[in-house]
């Protein structure tokens, strides 16, 4: 079976980066810092593709590697000497802010793809889809609306599919509609293993793992369902965890019966507060938003100075989490 791509609405753009990749032989990709499944997946899975369609152009992928996702991909960096005549593609990045590798502004030719609300507008071309499930996704859809031109390989497909796993939790959060059902059927027809990467994206390190314990066991719930923890300096020193491990536990409070809403808070060097927020219902990337943050209606970031901001954002999302109705079964 062929699938065709069901997003037409965005035909004219992906036809326009479509040409616009066609015309530079040097093209740079970039994707937001502390980087997730997605934002590899997206980022690497369009440089395998436009590798495998177009050999001889040349492709880097930009940003700091993240040991944890190694597995995935490593970056192929660029030189600073490169963006005189490149085109950069920013994947799954909402703001400039939160671009990882800087020199992205080395270049004046710019696309952006994101699946993230649109609250910062850059790019001479910018393509956002909020309803897919993922930057994957929007990268795989892109492959299936031109699949008679563009040339999918078994390194792409890996990547795009840890990318979709990644951003649905194993198609778990509501982002997951029937269309990326399709798209990683398409994706699975490669042969790659999806069980040794599903196994692989699952695994813990065993200071994880100890981290989960002490979030299970420290985690408080307020009578309105929001949920936090925050997790100090001294704490993550003595569980010898960095910042970038909290990865394995976000989702975790998610399962306890009765929490809506939830916050992990953990202490930076420099002393303040990376935020990350979760939700099942009540909308908090507004309330990031207030707070040096953004993202996803139930998923999002922000950043907070010390405890007293912390308990701001408890209180709006406690008022969030007040207002909400959970959908019926
Ligand atoms: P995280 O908790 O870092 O996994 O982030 C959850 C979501 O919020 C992701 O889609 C991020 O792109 C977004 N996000 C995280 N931090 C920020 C921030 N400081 N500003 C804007 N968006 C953010």
């Amino acid at each position: 079976m062929t699938l065709i791509s069901m997003n037409t609405a965005d035909y004219d753009t992906k036809l326009e980066i479509l040409n616009t990749i066609k015309k530079w032989e040097t093209i740079i990709i970039h994707r937001h810092e502390r980087p997730d499944p997605d934002a590899l997946g997206s980022q690497c899975g369009l440089a395998e593709l436009i590798k495998g369609t177009y050999p001889d152009k040349k492709v880097y992928t930009a940003g700091f590697d993240n040991d944890n996702l190694a597995f995935l991909q490593k970056m192929d960096p660029p030189k600073k000497e490169d963006y005189a005549d490149a085109l950069v593609i920013v994947t799954d990045t909402a703001n400039v802010k939160r671009i990882d590798g800087k020199a992205y502004d080395l270049s004046e030719n710019w696309i952006k793809i994101d699946h993230h609300p649109l609250d910062d507008s850059y790019g001479d071309i910018e393509w956002v889809n909020t309803k897919a499930s993922s930057c994957s996704e929007m990268i795989a859809d892109f492959w299936l609306t031109f699949r008679d031109e563009l040339v999918m390989t078994t390194e792409a497909a890996r990547l795009l599919y840890a990318g979709i796993v990644g951003d649905t939790n194993r198609f778990l959060y509501s982002g997951t509609s029937s269309y990326t059902m399709q798209i990683s059927a398409e994706l699975m027809n490669f042969p790659f293993s999806h069980t040794a990467l599903n196994n692989k994206m699952n695994v813990i390190k065993p200071p994880v793992a100890k981290l989960m314990g002490y979030v299970l066991e420290n985690f408080s719930v307020n009578d309105q369902g929001v949920g936090h923890i925050i997790l100090t300096q001294e704490t993550l020193e003595n569980m010898d965890i960095g910042d970038k491990d909290t990865n394995g536990i976000v989702s975790l409070p998610g399962s306890i019966e009765g929490v809506k809403a939830w916050g992990i808070f953990v202490q930076q060097v420099e002393g303040h507060y990376r935020c990350r927020l979760r939700s099942k219902g009540p909308v908090i990337n507004e309330i990031a938003k207030q707070h040096d943050g953004g993202g996803h209606p139930l998923a999002s970031g922000a950043n907070a100075k010390d405890k007293s901001e912390i308990e701001q954002i408890l209180g709006q999302m406690t008022e969030a989490a007040e207002q909400w109705t959970p959908e019926a079964l």
